[in-house]
């Protein structure tokens, strides 16, 4: 059952017929919807009936989900879908590893962002390819190597671990391979929502597809020696568990150097950009992750009990992917629209550019999701920031609050409360 605020505890004991001419008629209104008539089971109760749901349903699946069944009554419906998962989202399965995704084509608001997840077990390879989005990587499991070059032929490898991160420029050709001991599981962001994993440019095909006389041309030798190449593509195949890094570092190693920035870059392992009593925030930007020139993200741990506060992003829309814990978000949009859902591990959710949203943790261990935009540099907006630098005569007038209380507004953006 949803907690109420002091605000709709007012709400509750209000006439609803009353006439909202005063500010505190207008601070006792059914609250969240400023139209009659009110939502929210809490205006049901002298009809409980209003409430239940005697229709077909699963309860398996309806039950993950108690803010879409019983929305708080600050809630306004009528936002986009914001919600989706890799959960239920088909693996292509070969030997090697899978991959699934949730592209535009599956949920529509992602229009800044395509997510992919892939297993690699140990050996398990996805070939070497190149695209035209970039490509933002997480690692949520395990180990991976990966390598890449850049058109000025300098070339990278490098082996990243849990909580890493990698970033290839569009067109930029690279390889992913899982090692010791179990191989890896990752997510990718392509900075497109219309990119797929499952239509890139394979070095296979292109092999394939060409005819025998011009690959012996292009690469110096006779064509027997393209006889046997695979007439398919692999995408992704089971290989053999590389060598050391080292051993690979010198096979691949370009007398024109190394690229001027790395590819890969440690994220949950490298500094707290910010830590409050209510858990921290990790930002990798284009600052401090110089390659990742159209991503930037933030790993955010809510501690049991925090919220991330309410704020918005004035710079790009928010692709989150939800990593550990139980958390329900509510996105704030004009109209007035207000919408909450709940998100579990494995899931997806999408913020527009500017609209309001705050995340609360509503399990018992700590809740951690990554936030990621299409831009180079991470940019919010706290709404207790922004207003405990207004002046508080101004914001006494809208609020009809106390001059006291404002003044314990917290200062200096603090991302996850308490401060
Ligand atoms: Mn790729
Ligand atoms: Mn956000």
């Amino acid at each position: 059952m949803e907690k109420y605020s002091r605000r709709a505890l007012l709400g509750t004991g209000a006439a609803l017929g009353a006439a909202a001419a005063s500010t505190a008629a207008l601070a006792a209104a059914s609250p969240g919807n400023p139209d009659q008539p009110p939502q929210g089971i809490m205006n049901t109760k002298d009809h409980p009936q209003s409430a239940t749901d005697p229709g077909p349903q699963n309860p398996a699946l309806a039950n993950q989900f108690p803010a879409v069944l019983t929305p708080p009554a600050t809630d306004v419906a009528d936002l986009p879908q914001f919600w989706a998962s890799f959960n239920n989202a088909p693996r292509r399965i070969q030997n090697g590893g899978w991959a699934r995704q949730v592209t535009q084509s599956d949920f529509e608001i992602s229009e800044s962002i395509s997510g992919v997840n892939m297993r690699l077990d140990a050996g398990g390879t996805r070939e070497l390819h190149w695209h035209l989005a970039a490509e933002w990587g997480y690692v949520n499991y395990g180990n991976c190597r990966i390598t890449c070059i850049d058109p000025q032929g300098r070339s990278y490898v490098a082996d990243v671990k849990e909580g890493d991160l990698w970033y290839f420029p569009g067109g930029y050709p690279h390889s992913l391979q899982g090692i010791g001991p179990d191989g890896c599981e990752f997510i990718l962001a392509f900075d497109d929502g219309k990119a797929t994993e499952f239509n890139t440019l394979l070095v296979t095909d292109w092999f394939a597809h060409t005819p025998l006389d011009v690959l012996a041309a292009n690469f110096g030798l006779p064509e027997s020696a393209f006889s046997k190449i695979y007439t398919h593509s692999l995408w992704i195949y089971q290989g053999e568990v590389p060598g050391p890094l080292a051993a690979d570092a010198q096979a691949i190693a370009s007398d024109k150097g190394a690229p001027p920035n790395p590819f890969t870059y440690a994220l949950a392992s490298g500094p707290i950009t910010q830590r409050t009593k209510g858990g921290f925030v990790q930002v990798a930007d284009s600052h401090n992750f110089k390659a990742s020139s159209t991503i930037a993200a933030a790993l955010v741990t809510v501690h049991p009990g925090g919220l991330r506060e309410m704020h918005w992003h004035p710079n790009a829309d928010e692709w989150q992917y939800w990593i550990k814990g139980r958390g329900q978000m509510t996105v704030f949009g004009s109209g007035p629209k207000a919408v909450t859902n709940d998100f579990a591990p494995g899931d997806i959710g999408y913020v527009k550019r500017s609209y309001g949203h705050y995340i609360k943790n509503i399990g018992n261990e700590d809740l951690v999701f990554l936030e990621v935009f299409k831009t180079p540099t991470f940019e919010d907006v706290s709404l207790s920031e922004w207003l405990s630098h207004t002046p508080p005569a101004m914001l006494a007038a809208h609020f009809n609050m106390s001059p006291e209380d404002i003044a314990k507004f917290p200062k200096g953006g603090p991302d996850v409360m308490p401060a």
